[in-house]
């Protein structure tokens, strides 16, 4: 980053080779003054901020839940008073990079945040000139203050998410992806393995059965055996579908007819665990996908909503087209993900069902499918008061296909 062109007579230090204008103690000063105006203003203002952020689509989903938004107020209002203190150590900047983590770790983007900010000068900026309009002069000095002050932050800002930011999101998802080539090749040799005697057990077990007198004390045995190693099979295939996974065959996906299909599917699950299922779907342009790899996402998190509340709940199906995305939203009144699992549902493996309950491989398989058709997938959960699931599709350029499906 360049030095910044300014007449600032100090400068301090802030980051690798880059320059900040330190504020004058007249700054100081007049800034001090305002703090009376802002905290009269300050919830009404971090409302304002707070419903600029949450007009965007990640931060609709990042401050869903009320703890989060509650935390994130408090956090702002705290930012927005200390607007009228001094800021000028390098405490204050190693305050700042730490900001950015927490801002990246809630996945608020710069372009959210900084968009956003925006609102903030400018609120600020009218507050100021509705309160000092009958001293135009000392008002223009207190703007200037203020002024140097929030660019001062947004430089501080800028840098911090640049050093947290992007280098952490690439490295998390190529650790992923590593992950899971891992465990596909370990996969795939087990599954070679265990795989083929497994079918000659339980083929001998099912023949053995056949020819036994219905009263046979072997019979309850053998069935144990047939019923185990078909269990073990299909975990097996399961694997190797993951180890193996066909390329996504690509084309025009009518998103909605696929979540009714799905939907439809489910019904007797829904209703067998006393879920109550609501749908707000918007009329959706079609996407280029696979439709069947969709449908397994589809499957895949409906199930673990529809089992994360075992004594009933309710199940929200949402789909609405954004500028540049569709965005499906699975949302449960289950247990929730406990905060320190949360880095680890993804992982091939992971699970906290029970033994014979889950594979762990449900996620891991629907963060592939939805990686290659370039989206994203977000989580938002509470535990005790349930779990959103995101799933966000990019929108191509559709005008050389035809609609098929
Ligand atoms: P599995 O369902 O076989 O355990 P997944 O990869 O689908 O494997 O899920 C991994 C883990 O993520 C689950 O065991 C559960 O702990 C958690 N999880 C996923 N979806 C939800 C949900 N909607 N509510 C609560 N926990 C969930």
């Amino acid at each position: 980053m360049s030095r910044p062109a300014t007449g600032m007579r100090d400068v301090m230090p802030a980051g690798d080779g880059w320059s900040l204008p330190a504020l004058s103690p007249e700054d100081m000063e007049y800034l001090r003054e305002l703090g009376p105006l802002l905290e009269g203003h300050a919830a009404r203002i971090v409302d304002g901020f707070v419903d600029e952020i949450a007009r965007q689509e990640a931060g609709q989903a990042i401050l869903k839940g009320p703890k989060t938004r509650e935390w994130f107020k408090q956090n702002q209002r705290q930012y927005l008073l200390s607007l009228t203190r001094g800021c000028t150590d390098r405490n204050y900047l190693v305050g700042w990079r730490q900001e950015g983590g927490t801002l990246e770790w809630l996945g608020l983007s710069p372009r959210w945040y900084l968009s956003a900010y925006a609102y903030y000068y400018a609120t600020l900026v009218e507050l100021v000139v509705a309160d000092l309009s009958s001293d135009p002069a000392h008002c223009g000095r207190v703007l200037a203050a203020l002024h140097r002050r929030m660019v001062l932050d947004l430089r501080l800002m800028i840098d911090a998410f640049a050093a947290r930011g992007p280098s952490h999101r690439v490295e998390s998802l190529e650790q992923q992806m590593e992950k899971m080539a891992a465990v596909g090749q370990l996969a795939t040799g087990l599954a070679h393995e265990i795989g083929t005697p497994l079918n000659v057990i339980s083929g001998n077990a099912e023949y053995l059965l056949m020819d036994l007198p219905p009263d046979s004390p072997m019979v309850e045995e053998l069935s144990v055996i047939v019923r185990e190693t078909k269990r073990v099979s299909m975990l097996m295939s399961q694997l190797l579908k993951f180890a193996r996974p066909a390329p996504p065959s690509m084309d025009l996906v009518d998103l909605s007819a696929l979540i009714s299909e799905v939907l439809s599917l489910l019904m007797q699950e829904m209703a067998k665990n006393h879920v109550e299922l609501v749908t707000q779907m918007e009329t959706l342009p079609p996407i280029l996908g696979d439709a069947n790899q969709l449908k397994q996402v589809l499957v895949n998190m409906i199930l673990n909503a529809i089992h994360a509340m075992p004594g009933g709940g309710r199940l929200e199906i949402s789909a609405r087209a954004a500028r540049d995305a569709l965005v499906l939203s699975i949302s449960d009144t289950g247990h929730g993900i406990a905060p320190e699992h949360l880095p680890r549902i993804f992982d091939p493996f992971f699970t906290t069902k029970d033994v014979g309950k889950g594979t762990g491989l449900g996620l891991s398989v629907c963060y592939r499918i939805v990686n290659e058709h370039k989206g994203r997938i977000e989580v938002d959960s509470r535990v005790g008061e349930g779990t959103t699931f995101k799933v966000v599709l990019p929108r191509e350029d559709l005008h050389e296909h035809e609609v098929t499906a």
